[in-house]
């Protein structure tokens, strides 16, 4: 028989949460805006509903029911907190201890509820059920407007202290460089994210506007858009390596937003992978695209499996 759980991701533009069964099907999934409010508790209430809506659809639920929670970061794992950059409302917002008394007064019962970013999220989900289904070990990164990342080692999360290791867009591949909003120097997301990409072209003269119009503009021989793609899959590839010889993992699942334009991303940050991924045990190291579409939601979904 099927066990279901309930999968709560919550973003800087939306809240999505769903009851999933242990094939990764999803019953129902509810989505709702992230309320764009400075009050806490006005940001909570639509992601409070989706919940009471979503839990409607449980049929198999397990005893206890478990609760996995994926946010944007930076998180406090151990204690249930979350202060996403993107939600200005939530600074250690207990979100564990929240959606536990939502998730208790619709069901009657305590569930069993844990937290991870949802760079993690992402990891555990396309390792599920994704591009990493048939390796123990991989790392999973997200190139959006910035950079995320996690990692399942031997086919469990490392999480690290607490819940926000392979923080890869913030690992520094230019000591020397400028600083960074996190206040260190020469950020991996500094020179990679898709809003920084645009930056340089448009230092260059490029008039577009987003990063979706560089890629395709790169992809029809725009000069500028191709150097300044290079020159950030460059970085990337540097924070990539990086990773992949600390970790020794040689399985990296690349997706969110930019990831998606394809081989003007992917073709560039191989080439530059030959430099930096240079020991034997990481100059096979393997750059794969994500699959699924809701890898986050699914890995929430994962990571309730484990509680
Ligand atoms: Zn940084």
């Amino acid at each position: 028989m099927s066990e279901q759980v309930l999968a709560v991701d919550i973003g800087g533009t939306k809240i999505a949460v769903a009851v999933v069964d242990d094939a990764g099907t999803m019953a129902t999934e509810v989505v709702r805006p992230t309320a764009s409010s400075t009050d806490a508790e006005t940001v909570f209430a639509p992601a409070a509903d989706a919940i009471r809506k979503a839990l409607g659809a449980l049929t198999e639920p397990g005893e206890p029911l478990r609760v996995g929670i994926g946010s944007a970061g930076p998180i406090d794992g151990p204690g249930g907190t979350v202060s996403p950059v993107n939600i200005g409302a939530w600074r250690s917002f207990p979100v564990v201890a929240r959606v536990r008394e939502v998730v208790a007064a619709a069901t009657g019962a305590e569930p069993r509820v844990g937290l991870a970013g949802d760079g993690h999220c992402f990891a555990l989900g396309e390792h599920w059920l994704g591009a990493g289904r048939d390796v123990d070990s991989m790392v999973g990164l997200v190139l959006s407007t910035g950079v995320g990342g996690g990692a399942v080692l031997d086919n469990v999360l490392f999480a690290g202290t607490t819940g926000n290791a392979v923080h890869l867009g913030h690992i520094s591949v230019n000591a020397w460089g400028p600083r960074c909003v996190c206040g260190c120097h020469g950020c991996t997301e500094m020179y990679a994210r898709g809003p920084a990409l645009v930056a340089a072209a448009q230092q260059r003269g490029w008039r577009g506007e987003d990063a979706k119009a560089l890629t395709a503009d790169a992809r029809t021989g725009n000069v500028i858009a191709l150097e300044v793609i290079d020159a950030g899959m460059r970085a990337l590839a540097a924070g990539i390596a990086t990773t992949a010889t600390e970790l020794d993992v040689r399985t990296f699942v690349l997706g969110g937003g930019v990831s998606k334009a394809g081989e003007v991303i992917f073709a560039p940050l191989r080439r530059h992978l030959h430099d930096f991924a240079v020991l034997d045990y990481v100059r096979d190291l393997e750059v794969r695209p994500a699959v699924l579409e809701n890898a986050g939601l699914l890995g929430a979904a994962a990571l309730a499996f484990t509680l």
